[in-house]
């Protein structure tokens, strides 16, 4: 054990795991696409003992990497190659604060896992109502660091809008808590949105106050086989109209993802006429599951006739809503089994998404005709997970890998930014976009970017090249830092 690691493993709370076979899973993501190295990974229990890892870090200016489920799928969440560093682990930061059905509102630990928080407001018959893939092992902080998005997000908004108050602890040891569960507060800069999305660059998110919401009487769930791209995004705003408030989900499948649902899958794709796209329904308030059901029979009734829609299954209960959704969560693994994806987390203006589909499958037939288009996306919020399929055999053949990731990844985000869209709509910049930062946003905007990071992190401690490129002004640090 090298001398840091024995000197954190002595702090009050904090466990240190230096072996090489114990560190080996916080090491590399996922999806076994980005690995690193550290000297060991540290894990805090309680605020104060992540305050002191901080401390000792920063007057020994040791590289600090948090990291939640490391379910990020953009390399945000284990450290780089050089080594020396450490991996602040939020996992055993995993307790239930406090709950009030009352306010509607929980406090929770950072390294609480996204189900049980579901779980523990449904409980007390409330909502949390963040929703994805990975929230078996994604944690409250890392939702937070992220600003996740999610399958709800089009009716209760994306992380941002469900957090109202958190606990930091600053590059320097400082702990901020702002922890609160009012919904107003207007006593100055609200400092918590600065943390929201800054993907541990400026602290580590310790603890977060979040909102309930009620559950709702009734809701279902459908799967609906559509003609074309046209058909599928009118009648998502058809049903947005129709159901004003009522819509918890409207995803977006193209029968390419669905193909490889199909083929890897091991419980199978949706047992529903095969079409070029699908969309996932979800509705939910005050009317009963039954009603709902009713209701979306009356509005899909006609496209049922006409044609637009080939074939729609609505759930009659919770097995069948489970399947549809076992389906939609199953698509980053399908997919990596699939071949190499190159992923593109686009959102433009939802009016756009017709244009972007289009014009993203030209340019991609025309410079890579042996890549398939493969779409899943929330349409609701005008973002789509734009991939291009390589077989495992065709990427292999690839002579440039990262010359074809990169000129793939600029044909899509400059349809996207063309459109007035993003680069980056939910998944964060992590690791590997950091390129695109400078690519896409303005110098004023990054200007700013970097004089926040100063402010807060001026040694570059907290997760060093992840989100912004960062260089240390070692004249305006002014000589020594003292450990306090
Ligand atoms: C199957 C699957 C489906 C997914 N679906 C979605 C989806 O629908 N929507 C979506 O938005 N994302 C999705 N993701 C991406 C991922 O799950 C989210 O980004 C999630 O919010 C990351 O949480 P985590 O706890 O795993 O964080 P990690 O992956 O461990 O870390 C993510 C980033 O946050 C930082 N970080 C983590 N914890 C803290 C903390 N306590 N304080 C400060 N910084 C911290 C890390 O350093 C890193 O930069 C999916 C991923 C998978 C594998």
């Amino acid at each position: 054990m090298t001398d840091h690691a024995s000197t954190l493993g002595h702090i009050k709370d904090v466990t240190v795991l230096t072996a090489a076979l114990d560190m080996a899973p916080h090491l590399i993501d996922w999806r076994k696409r980005h690995t690193g190295q550290a000297e060991c990974v540290v894990f805090p229990s309680t605020t104060q003992a992540v305050s002191e890892v901080m401390a000792y870090c920063h007057a020994n200016r040791i590289r600090v990497f948090p990291q939640g489920g490391n379910t990020s799928v953009c390399g945000g969440s284990v450290p780089d190659g050089q080594g020396g560093s450490i991996v602040l682990n939020l996992s055993r930061m995993n307790r239930l604060r406090e709950i009030n059905p009352d306010d509607d509102s929980m406090v929770v630990d950072a390294g609480c896992i996204l189900a049980n928080v579901q779980q523990a407001a449904a409980d007390v018959d409330r909502l949390f109502p963040l929703r994805l893939g990975a929230e078996g092992s994604c944690q409250i902080g890392g939702n937070i660091a992220t600003n996740a998005g999610g399958t709800a997000a089009v009716r209760y908004g994306v992380m941002r809008d469900l957090v109202l108050g958190l606990e930091v602890v600053l590059p320097d040891g400082t702990i901020i808590d702002a922890i609160k569960t009012v919904r107003k507060d207007n006593s100055g800069f609200d400092l918590k949105h600065l943390f929201i999305g800054s993907e541990g660059t400026i602290g580590i998110i310790t603890g977060a106050a979040l909102k309930l919401f009620a559950r709702p009487r009734g809701m279902t769930t459908a799967a609906l086989a559509i003609r074309d791209i046209d058909t599928a995004l009118y009648i998502a705003r058809d049903l947005r109209g129709a159901l004003p408030g009522e819509i918890s989900a409207l995803e977006l499948l193209s029968d390419s993802e669905m193909e490889i649902v199909r083929e890897f899958r091991a419980e199978g794709a949706l047992r529903m006429r095969q079409a070029p796209w699908y969309l996932i329904v979800e509705v939910g308030g005050r009317s009963t599951e039954a009603e709902y059901r009713d209701i979306l029979e009356t509005l899909l009734m006609p496209e049922l006739e006409s044609g637009a829609l080939t074939d729609a299954i609505l759930a009659e209960n919770e097995r069948q809503r489970g399947e549809i959704w076992g389906v939609r969560h199953s698509v980053t693994e399908c997919n990596m089994h699939a071949g190499m994806g190159l992923t593109h987390d686009i959102a433009v203006p939802i009016g756009k998404l017709d244009q972007y589909i289009k014009q993203a499958e030209a340019e991609l037939a025309e410079a890579y005709p042996d890549a398939v288009p493969v779409v899943v996306g929330h349409i609701g919020d005008g973002n789509l997970h734009y991939i291009a399929m390589f077989t495992h055999e065709a990427w292999a053949a690839q002579t440039a890998q990262e010359a074809v990731r990169d000129h793939v990844g600029h044909m899509f985000y400059d349809i996207a930014v063309g459109l007035g869209g993003t680069f980056s709509a939910e998944h964060g910049v992590g690791s590997i976009h950091t390129g695109d930062m400078e690519r896409y946003k303005s110098s004023s905007s990054l200007r700013m970017m970097r004089d926040m990071k100063a402010a807060f992190d001026p040694l570059g401690i907290a997760n060093p090249g992840r989100m912004l490129k960062f260089s240390i002004d070692e004249n305006a640090l002014g000589g020594e830092i003292e450990n306090e």
